[in-house]
């Protein structure tokens, strides 16, 4: 039974929230705090509503970590779970080292100035975390986090050597606005307007903002267009699979979508510099986002399914093989569920089954910074089928 301090309380915030009320037994004490208490207090309604008991509310500036300090101070919990947003990971992992607490995220750190996209800053915790004797969990949502899982499960059972990945992250979900964000619009936009870039015989290869487009087959949803983006897990996975020749990342996005991103950036409302406009400074990027649909409101909303999972090229007994290994996540029943759309849905189930799997002690006794694919994948696949991620597997070996 532990005490459980989570910080962000938007979309996926709100999934957290539910799917830790939903695991009492693991979690006695659930704190959420984040820098408007009025949206930890709307989530508190409607967990309460949903019979699911109390959570209590607090303020914080993520951004300051004296507050912070206070704060795991006044409610000791075992774990921290960061679903703010990638600018405050260095904060929180500050305080939780300062107060000797574990940690985690879904998001790798950024500089709010600069969309750099790397571990790099929070591997450099490495060493301070283990003196500490804490964990800290880096990438517990769905891509990263359950796409690492699933290369760890392979690794572990399905192959003797992978050659390829490539992580698909399909959303065929409908939310009828001809244009809005599936989680936060500044990180969101700042990851697909960025260059390329895959791995290939040891070294990266950039490419232009969505230069490389491929259609994928998805299982339950048909042939989509993909574009190849650049993603964080990239960067753990080929250090931590060995023998990798290549891995790729591709996620779909509609004609619309592409149009309004690019009419967007032409016009410069995609700058994360500041610009000034009739005597105030403004950022435009957050300007948009001020403009644009909460991504919490598309709940409801949005129909449809997502479909993320990894293809996995190599071989087992010497015989090739080719794997590959998904969830499906229905908008419509997430919503059901926690009062989500899928996307939130599909990364704040991980974010509660990494905290659960620390606050057992069945991932948290290893103190250092770890990237989940360095991690037991067994544990945590049970947990996905339990707590309403199913995964499945569709195998073709060569014979
Ligand atoms: P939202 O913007 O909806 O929510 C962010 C929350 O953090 C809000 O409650 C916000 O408060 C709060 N917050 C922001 N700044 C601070 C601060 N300084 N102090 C305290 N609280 C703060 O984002 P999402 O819920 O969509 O995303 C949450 C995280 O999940 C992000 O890091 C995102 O990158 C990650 N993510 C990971 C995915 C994965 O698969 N790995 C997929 C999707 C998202 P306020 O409302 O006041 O702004």
């Amino acid at each position: 039974m532990s005490t459980v301090l989570q910080i962000g309380a938007g979309g996926v915030g709100g999934v957290v929230a539910h799917k830790l009320a939903r695991n009492k037994q693991t979690f006695s004490k659930i704190i959420l705090a984040s820098r408007n208490i009025t949206k930890c207090q709307a989530i508190a309604k409607n967990i309460k509503e949903k019979q699911l008991g109390e959570i209590i509310c607090e303020s914080v500036d993520a951004d300051d970590t004296e507050a912070l300090v206070a704060l795991i101070q006044k409610h000791q919990p075992k774990v921290v779970i960061n679903v703010a947003l990638p600018y405050q990971n260095l904060s929180i992992m500050e305080a939780c080292l300062r107060t000797k607490t574990h940690y985690l995220d879904t998001a790798n750190y950024e500089h709010p100035d600069t969309a750099k996209f790397e571990y790099k800053e929070q591997w450099a915790y490495n060493d301070r975390f283990k003196r500490a004797g804490i964990f800290g969990l880096l990438g517990s949502g769905f891509d990263p986090g359950v796409t690492n899982v699933f290369c760890a499960y392979a690794q572990k059972h399905l192959f003797d050597k992978i050659r390829t990945i490539d992580i698909l992250d399909c959303n065929a979900g409908d939310h009828g606005y001809p244009f809005a964000t599936n989680f936060n619009p500044e990180i969101n936009l700042r990851e697909v307007s960025a260059n390329g870039r895959y791995w290939e015989n040891g070294k990266w290869i950039e490419t232009k903002p969505l230069e490389i487009m491929q259609t994928w087959a998805y299982p339950e949803i048909g042939e989509k267009d993909s574009y190849l983006l650049y993603h964080e897990e990239l960067e753990s996975l080929v250090r931590n699979i060995p023998g990798l020749q290549r891995i790729r990342f591709f996620m779909t996005f509609s004609q619309s979508y592409i149009t309004h991103m690019k009419c967007l950036e032409n016009v410069g409302m995609l700058g994360i510099k500041e610009v000034e406009h009739e005597g105030h400074k403004i950022i435009p990027i957050q300007f948009l986002k001020t403009l644009l649909p909460d991504p919490a409101s598309l709940a409801g909303r949005t129909k449809g399914k997502t479909n993320i999972g990894c293809y996995i090229i190599g071989s087992k007994n010497g015989h090739d093989k080719t794997v590959y290994i998904y969830n499906v996540c229905d908008h419509q029943e997430a919503y059901r569920d926690v009062s989500a759309q899928a996307i939130s849905y599909t990364t704040g189930v991980p974010a509660m089954i990494g905290a659960k799997l620390i606050c057992q002690d069945i991932w948290g006794d290893m103190p250092g910074v770890w990237n989940m694919e360095q991690l037991d994948p067994d544990p945590f696949m049970e947990e996905l089928n339990k707590q309403g991620l199913p995964w499945k597997l569709i195998e073709k070996v060569n014979v």
